[in-house]
């Protein structure tokens, strides 16, 4: 091994020509890897930062300008795990879009992630194409206009509760007039929710038709999705008009005066 090879890779502040593309952080101790993955995101016109552990990153994701939009995580870092940076940035109340870089592939590892407000697991060894299929996904929701109306089943696209506006055609939202940003899983969750206006949803029917998972080992999952949301959108998160818990049940979503 080479004598630098335990060394993270030097943050890279972009260049001021590519300042209004995407800025990724891509957290990954293996050197060799970091370098592929930053190689092929710039390849994609990304501004792409590196950090080789977990204090680096949250210090990135603190600091780094512009702002990070994306963060590709992987789970088996020095020190400090996947999971704690994405928990310590999840407590700091980011919503960035973390994929959680793994070769694990338990049902409990990747619930752990959700948990951990992960929102994609991607396996080790992946294919680039598809990370940067998902990146693209991640981070092309305000560009997605193309969505056919029966998909909608005939509702409206713009949905207003309370001081909120979300569209769903364009997934942009707005709470007290301030843009809010949503991961993928959160606007499908949302959007459960606001199509089953009034009724009781229990967390193994999101589960289920949210997540898409037929076992539900762990439905704490929902309860910080649901929180995220109520941090995005409630004027008072705890004491929510919105987003209710029905105790011992579920959540039920009410738009309200
Ligand atoms: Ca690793």
């Amino acid at each position: 091994m080479g004598r630098g090879s335990d060394r993270p890779p030097a943050d890279r502040a972009p260049p001021p020509s590519i300042m209004s593309m995407p800025h990724i952080l891509v957290v990954e101790d293996e050197e060799h890897l970091a370098y592929g993955i930053q190689f092929n995101l710039e390849a994609e016109g990304y501004s792409v930062t590196t950090a080789g552990d977990g204090q680096a990153a949250l210090a990135a994701l603190a600091t780094a300008e512009p702002p990070v939009d994306l963060v590709v995580l992987d789970l088996m870092l020095p020190g400090m795990s996947g999971y704690a940076v994405c928990e310590g940035l999840r407590a700091r109340g980011s919503d960035v879009p973390v994929i959680m870089l793994t070769a694990r592939t338990l049902v409990e590892d990747r619930i752990r992630g959700f948990d951990a407000g992960t929102d994609v697991y991607l396996q080790k060894p992946f294919d680039l194409e598809e990370l940067i299929s998902i990146v693209r996904n991640l981070l092309g929701r305000r560009g997605r206009t193309e969505r056919a109306p029966a998909e909608n089943g005939g509702r409206d696209a713009v949905v207003r509760f309370g001081d909120c506006v979300v569209n769903f055609d364009t997934w942009q939202a707005t709470a007290r007039g301030q843009p809010v940003r949503l991961t993928n899983l959160e606007m499908k969750l949302l959007r459960y929710l606001v199509e089953h206006e009034g009724m009781v949803v229990s967390r193994d029917e999101l589960l289920k038709n949210v997540w898409g998972m037929t076992r539900a080992p762990a439905t704490r999952t929902i309860d910080t999705f649901m929180l995220n949301l109520r941090k995005s959108f409630e004027a008072n998160p705890s004491e929510p008009v919105h987003f209710l818990s029905v105790r011992g049940t579920g959540y039920r979503f009410v738009k309200g005066g």
